[in-house]
């Protein structure tokens, strides 16, 4: 189809450049997409109408054939250039380079900056055995990452040479990066390469890190697992994740896998166990050896006509937390037997006669 670009921006066919020039800077603030006003189909519209307008080799084309040959008539160059202040495409697509209408931006661009930069997180899983997780372990691990360099501690000197102020960007850490367009001069401000945004610059470069400040390296981790973590929980090492030079490292995260113990459980606090008797000590009381997870023994007395499921607390032999330990909580279960000898039924009998 055919564009009316004289339509797109309000001028006569004859208009002169000055006020070809006027009429766009006018739609152009009020279209540009940042504007509240803004529409970036229309925007793109104008723009493409006055790349053509205001070229007098591409003018005199499209007033004699309608179309433009020569530098694409505003094709391309504006796709996804709206985005988060990338003009990049501006520079793109041709016929738009040695335009400058220097003033129309830069006054609203003039302010923006780049968001802090930061490295990536990172995150790893952990397995660890129930007591691990009842009692709390350190843990080292090796992770392949890019770390602040050692050598140098991230300033990127060589051992005692210094550091001195950065030339490119005198120390500030930014650098303004002025772009001129058919738009005009787009003024964005980036952390300065150079320093990577920190001014300062070494005098004589870190041999381990070449400069760069951090190294990709296996390093070993300490995670610190407290006492009582549960499985599925996270742990957050702030700072633990990737480094980038210039900015802060990410955070690394510990997911935790904890196994099952084939004798232990926990409820919040307190540890629960089962412990099987036999029915005569059951039914006369016994004392019972039992190991605890902490390694060692205790010995219990199952009272005289303890019953199935009946709790037996061992005060402070459950999980470790601030306020102390909890509580172990010993759960009896009676083994009751499947064959008895004649001896045994008789005695039983005996007792039934009883009647217990
Ligand atoms: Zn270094
Ligand atoms: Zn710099």
């Amino acid at each position: 189809m055919q564009k009316d670009y004289y339509h797109t921006l309000g001028v006569a066919k004859n208009a002169s450049k000055d006020e070809i020039k006027k009429a766009f800077r006018t739609l152009a603030h009020k279209y540009h997409p940042d504007k509240k006003t803004g529409d970036e189909k229309k925007f793109k519209e104008i723009s493409e109408a006055y790349s053509v307008l205001s070229d007098d080799k591409k003018r005199a084309e499209y007033d004699a054939y309608g179309r433009v040959f020569s530098g694409g008539g505003g094709r391309g160059g504006f796709e996804g250039g709206f985005d988060g202040f990338d003009f990049s495409g501006f520079q793109q697509g041709g016929g738009f380079d040695g335009v400058n209408l220097g003033d129309i931006f830069g006054d609203i661009f003039g302010g923006f900056t780049r968001a802090s930069v930061r490295g990536r997180d990172i995150s790893i899983d952990l397995e660890l055995s129930f007591k691990e997780a009842v009692f709390g372990v350190e843990r080292r691990v090796l992770l392949t990452k890019t770390s602040v360099c050692h050598s140098c501690k991230g300033n990127g000197a060589e051992k005692d040479s210094g550091v001195e102020t950065c030339s490119v960007c005198n120390g500030k850490g930014k650098v303004h990066e002025s772009k001129s367009s058919i738009f005009g001069t787009f003024t964005s401000v980036r952390a300065c390469g150079t320093c990577y945004g920190t001014g300062k610059v070494p005098k004589v470069k870190c041999k381990a890190c070449k400069g760069a400040r951090v190294l990709r390296n296996e390093e070993e981790v300490v995670i610190r697992v407290p006492s009582g973590i549960n499985d599925g929980e996270m742990i957050r090492l702030s700072g633990g994740g990737e480094a980038i030079p210039g900015g802060e490292s990410g955070d690394l995260y510990v997911k935790i896998h904890v196994h099952r113990d084939t004798r232990f459980y926990k409820e919040g606090n307190n540890l629960i166990t089962t412990l099987p008797v036999k029915l005569t000590d059951a039914l006369l009381g016994n004392e019972y050896s039992i190991p605890t997870l902490d390694g060692d023994s205790i010995t219990v007395n199952v009272p005289q006509g303890v019953s199935f499921n009946e709790i037996i607390r061992v005060r402070g032999r459950g999980v470790p937390s601030a306020g102390g330990r909890g509580d172990l909580f010993i759960k009896v279960t009676i083994d009751i037997p499947k064959k008895l000898s004649k001896k045994s039924k008789d005695a039983i009998e005996a007792l039934r006669e009883e009647g217990i």
